[in-house]
């Protein structure tokens, strides 16, 4: 499957100071380097850094520009936990591991805020999270995920919320409760993916852009061929995520590119932009296809929910989107739509991420599922550990089991969409 171009240009790209300058050289004749990194996202930058901390010479290749894909264009919430409930991954891989899962993604909190620290990443990041409950079930499941996370798993940054404390956080009567984090948060996410990849090259990492890599030979020497140069390696890790496309067909079935969307309104004024998220937390909210919103640092909402699993860019999306926006602040009808994009996500059939490994000598990370802003930069350390001869956490990725995609390349997307369906109707009950 070929992805068409999501929607474009961004809010994020408008606001961006591209701090590497314009596009770098892409890939042309051969270069050998101790390890190849496929995907200019986050997983990608975030691999190639720390694998040049270690000593490793690294070359990163990028089909567009670093944070082309996903990491450059997302809602930008940064949260605990994976796509998937701990109650599924405790019947995937089992009550241990899934808790080690748990405090990998806390760790990936962490390490998110060193990174920035570390590197001086202007990335617009802002503490605060919360749930919300649309319906009286959400409520319920509210309560319960709190209890677990307080109880099961040591996590007692959260805080439950009544419909009054709630409107502390988020102005709106469409919402009956919600589940505060203070670990988690938001930030600019092209800003971050672009500052770790400035961190990267100053740390020694070569970054090819406008380069897709169309081959690719295993062995003890792996290359990676683009349209006018070639890579030989002694390590890979591809980290294409949706946008990879066929180039590894055995991955390529374990995820399906979907379609999702954000708008980005004109700048509110000051106070008007705090009457609605008073603590600056970002919100999303309890439903399958979720609506999730934020204040941007020059406070535009920016407001993303929808989403096309046929591939199809909504018709009229700035419009669509901005009904949806409406029924949570209808204070907001005066207020204009300036930019509406969209991105692909690479989830996996039971929504937890898929790391692994194709040969020894050749790694991926894929499948974050809508839930990778925090776990990406993670699996990047994390390949960087399993390359430098210590996997013992990325195998506790790597152990979570995976199916594909059921259908063959031409059916599984409408089985797929007659899935989501199903799903969009549970959202009404
Ligand atoms: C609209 C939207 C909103 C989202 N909101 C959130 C959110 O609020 N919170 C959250 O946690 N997650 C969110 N996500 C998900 C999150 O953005 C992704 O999980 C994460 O950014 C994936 O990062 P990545 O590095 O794996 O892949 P990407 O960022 O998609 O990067 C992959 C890169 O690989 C390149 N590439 C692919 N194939 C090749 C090739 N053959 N040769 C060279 N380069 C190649 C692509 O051009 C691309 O730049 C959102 C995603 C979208 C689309």
């Amino acid at each position: 499957m070929r992805l068409s171009d999501p929607i474009a240009p961004s809010y994020y790209v408008d606001s961006a100071v591209r701090a590497a300058g314009p596009s770098r050289a892409p890939l042309r004749g051969e270069h050998e380097t101790d390890v190849a990194v496929v995907g200019g996202g986050i997983a990608g930058c975030s691999a190639a850094l720390h694998l040049a901390k270690r000593g490793y010479r690294v070359a990163l290749v990028e089909a567009r520009e670093i944070g082309f894909g996903a990491s450059g264009r997302s809602g930008g919430q940064t949260i605990f936990g994976l796509a998937t409930s701990q109650h599924s991954l405790i019947a995937e891989v089992g009550r241990a591991d899934a808790h080690r899962l748990f405090e990998l993604s806390v760790e990936g909190l962490d390490l998110l805020q060193s990174l920035i620290r570390e590197h001086h990443i202007d990335c617009d990041y802002r503490p605060n999270h919360v749930h919300v409950a649309v319906k009286p079930r959400h409520v319920r499941e509210l309560a319960d995920w709190e209890r677990e996370l307080r109880e099961d798993y040591r996590y007692d940054s959260v805080s439950l919320l009544d419909r009054e404390q709630l409107r502390a956080h988020v102005a709106s009567d469409r919402y009956l409760a919600g589940l505060l984090d203070t670990r988690s948060g938001h930030l600019h996410p092209l800003k971050y993916t672009l500052g770790l990849s400035v961190a990267a090259e100053s740390a020694g990492v070569r970054i090819f852009e406008n380069t897709r890599i169309v081959r690719y030979t295993a062995g003890a020497q792996p290359r990676v061929e683009g349209a006018a140069g070639l890579l030989r390696c002694r390590h890979l890790i591809f980290c294409g995520s949706a946008y990879l496309g066929p180039l590894v067909p055995s991955i390529a079935r374990r995820i399906l590119g979907v379609g999702t969307y954000v708008v980005a309104t004109e700048p509110l004024a000051p106070a008007r932009a705090r009457a609605l998220l008073p603590s600056d937390a970002a919100v999303a909210d309890m439903n399958w296809i979720l609506d999730y919103f934020r204040l941007s640092a020059d406070r535009r909402l920016l407001f993303g929910g929808r989403v096309s699993y046929s591939t199809l860019q909504p018709r009229r999306l700035a419009d669509s989107m901005r009904k949806r926006l409406l029924q949570v602040f209808p204070s907001l009808h005066d207020v204009a739509v300036e930019r509406a994009w969209g991105g692909y996500l690479d989830i996996t059939m039971s929504r937890a991420p898929n790391f692994g490994r194709l040969a020894d000598n050749v790694y991926y990370l894929q499948g974050f599922s809508g839930h990778g802003l925090v776990l990406t930069a993670l699996g990047g350390k994390l390949v960087a550990e399993a390359v430098a001869g210590t996997a013992e956490r990325f195998d506790v990725f790597a152990r979570i089991p995976h199916r594909d995609f059921p259908g063959g390349a031409l059916m599984r997307r409408p089985a797929l969409v007659l899935a989501m369906l199903y799903y969009r109707l549970r959202d009404l009950l």
